[in-house]
């Protein structure tokens, strides 16, 4: 087994209420490490970029307003399997349909407004990493 990375972001409606501790907390516990982190405004053209591959899907305008109507505080997180493990950790998409005992089942306001993002791939989870990171930010 070795260590991944995945790109975690902590959404407006999370920091607007005060959640960033809570969900750290639940990120840790469950073995994951924050090896980066930074909160930011995002602005429209960096929302725009970060979601291209949603650009067609309906609410991808609503999700760009939605990601930069406050700030977010974006993460790496490295642990055994780290994608998927945080994946499991955030629940489903949309908040109704999360297991128990995950954010988006405890902190979501709606399946917009879900409180984090993960990386959906190894992949993906590289390419969301550089985007936000340099290399000296990030210390393992
Ligand atoms: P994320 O990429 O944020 O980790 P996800 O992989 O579970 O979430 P995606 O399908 O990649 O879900 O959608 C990206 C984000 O777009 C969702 O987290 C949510 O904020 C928003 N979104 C997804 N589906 C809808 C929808 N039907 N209506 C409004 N917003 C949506
Ligand atoms: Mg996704």
């Amino acid at each position: 087994m070795s260590l991944t990375s995945t790109l975690s972001i902590i959404k407006p409606d999370a920091t607007r209420r005060n959640l960033t501790g809570v969900i750290n907390a639940r990120i840790e516990e469950a073995g994951l490490r924050i090896i980066a982190q930074k909160r930011i405004q995002m602005d429209r053209s960096m929302a725009e970029r970060f979601y291209e591959v949603h650009k067609e899907r309906s609410f991808f305008d609503e999700l760009c307003t939605f990601m930069t109507s406050g700030p977010v505080v974006v993460q790496v997180l490295e642990g055994e399997n780290a994608v998927p493990l945080y994946r499991q950790v955030m629940g489903a998409t949309n908040p109704a349909n999360a297991e128990e005992g995950t954010i988006r089942r405890d902190f979501a306001e709606s399946i917009e407004a879900n409180s984090v993002h993960g990386s959906d791939s190894p992949e993906n989870a590289q390419r969301e990493i550089s985007f936000f990171f340099s290399e000296i930010e990030i210390v393992g």
